[in-house]
């Protein structure tokens, strides 16, 4: 396993190759806040697409739903949110910072699970630990209170208590109110899951650690149906096939382990929690959460609507009951930062003249990478950036690859931009294409060069789009 990258590098990494730029920066910036580039992009959205192609398409159990972000408050009501979504907030009365006080604890004392102590607890703690700020150095903490993560906003043209509305906590509540819809529609039998990809917003106290906790994020969760009474086998079923999706991205074992939430630490409406965890820069943290949520959410949601949301078994139309809940629930940015963090690699790399130099290589699985491939004329000479644009436009109408076009600076400079942007295939257009010296028979022939063996290979320019989708 190569040795593990510091978060500095890859905050570098990306904003010096356009991945991830500091929200706002133009105007100073607003605190956590990032905003994904070019690179980003493609990153991301081959994630969601891996994700949905993995977790939906592939399935015939799945479909997939988009709700809207701001919902009737009424549903934080009946989830439980508006009274339960909150941390222990501590003020530091030296400097004024503000803290979670169980991840203070956690990280000053080694300890995991603090959130499930109470207020009092933590209060008591803090003092008699003598846990100093992380601002200050001094340790001076108010009393301990509950804080209500959910952003409040106000729909239409006066702000009052009757145009609040909270911008969603989690995607999950979107598929329970749309449950009756999904029923009457698709008509699914049991078990079967329903699919939202969508933003995130929770007024975390303390964010940071680059984009792996920020206050608005990208979530992509599942709620899986299921008869009751068949909860633990779904469960078990679910937890296997995430972790083998992660290691099938190219995730480590190493750096990856399963926690389970103690009983006095599972959240309102779950009865068992599992994460897996990434050994992280830091230490290890949450990348993702298994809940099951048993018939709770549906059941609140038919008791403040008063519509009936049972399903009717098939087999027996009299058979009428709420179906419980196994919930998969992913982060797209902290994925997308694991997956960086596994594919930064630094290594001596064999140079033309035939010593070693060290490059930075993003050894993304090739299914992540931004782009498939980026071909690149030997030089800025007329005649090959021609050539390579013949190819290039030849490749776009023949595939559907991810394609980049290079042609500044030197071509060793685009090879180590190349592999540090984790493309995993660089065509290369040389005067051997264009059939200068036609006694070496490399006319309409180019190069494919490997981005992590750094093999080079000679192929017909009628074999590429064949070879390329290999
Ligand atoms: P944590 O304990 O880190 O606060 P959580 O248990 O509150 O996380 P869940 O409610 O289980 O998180 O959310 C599911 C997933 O959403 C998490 O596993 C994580 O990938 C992502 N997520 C949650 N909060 C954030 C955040 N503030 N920023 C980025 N991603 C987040």
């Amino acid at each position: 396993m190569p040795v593990a990258p510091s978060l500095d590098h890859i905050v570098s990494l990306c904003k010096r190759r356009g991945f991830v730029f500091p929200g706002s920066e133009i105007y100073g910036g607003l605190a956590n806040t990032w905003d994904y580039g070019p690179l980003g992009v493609e990153l991301r959205n081959r994630v969601r697409e891996e994700w949905w192609k993995t977790f939906v398409r592939k399935r015939p159990d799945m479909v997939g739903l988009e709700s809207a972000i701001f919902m009737n408050p009424k549903v934080w009501e009946a989830s439980g949110h508006t009274k339960s979504f909150a941390d222990p907030l501590v003020d530091c009365r030296s400097c004024k910072q503000r803290f979670r006080g169980d991840k203070l604890l956690e990280d000053r004392l080694g300890i995991e699970g603090a959130a499930v102590l109470k207020l009092e607890q933590i209060q008591k703690m803090l003092t008699a630990e003598k846990i100093p700020c992380p601002n200050c150095g001094k340790s001076n903490w108010t009393d301990a209170r509950s804080f209500n993560l959910m952003v409040k906003a106000y729909q239409g043209v006066v702000e009052d208590e009757a145009s609040l509305v909270y911008l969603r906590p989690e995607t999950a509540q979107g598929i329970f109110v749309n449950f009756k819809n999904i029923l009457d529609t698709v008509h699914p039998r049991l078990p079967f899951g329903v699919a939202q990809i969508g933003k995130a917003f929770r007024n975390e106290i303390t964010p940071g650690s680059f984009i792996f906790r920020t206050r608005e994020f990208e979530q992509m969760e599942i709620e899986y149906f299921v008869e009751p009474g068949t909860e633990r086998e779904h469960f078990e079923a679910w937890k296997e096939a995430v972790w083998e999706w992660y290691r099938s991205v190219g995730i480590s074992k190493e750096r990856l382990r399963i926690r389970e939430h103690a009983k006095e630490e599972l959240s309102h409406y779950s009865s068992r929690t599992i994460d897996i965890e990434y050994q992280f820069p830091w230490g290890w943290g949450e990348l993702f959460g298994l809940a099951n949520r048993g018939t709770f959410d549906l059941r609140q949601h038919q008791t403040f609507s008063g519509q009936d949301l049972r399903y009717t078994d098939p087999a027996d139309p009299t058979k009428k009951f709420l179906p419980a809940v196994i919930e998969p629930s992913f982060g797209v940015d902290r994925s997308v930062l694991v997956f960086l963090l596994e594919a930064y690699t630094e290594e001596e790399a064999p140079t033309a003249a035939g010593g070693m130099e060290p490059r930075v290589v993003l050894k993304l699985d090739p299914r992540l990478a931004p782009y498939d491939s980026a071909i690149l004329p030997l030089s800025k000479k007329e005649p090959l950036v021609a050539k390579a644009q013949e190819v290039y436009r030849m490749l776009l109408q023949e595939t559907d690859l991810r394609l980049d076009f290079d042609v500044t600076g030197s071509i060793g400079k685009r090879y180590r931009r190349q592999d540090e942007i984790g493309t995993p295939r660089a065509i290369t257009i040389d005067f051997g294409t264009l059939g200068e010296d036609d006694a070496q028979g490399k006319r309409d022939t180019l190069t494919i060069r490997d981005r992590d063996t750094l093999t080079q290979e000679r192929v017909a320019i009628g074999e590429l789009s064949r070879r390329l989708a290999l």
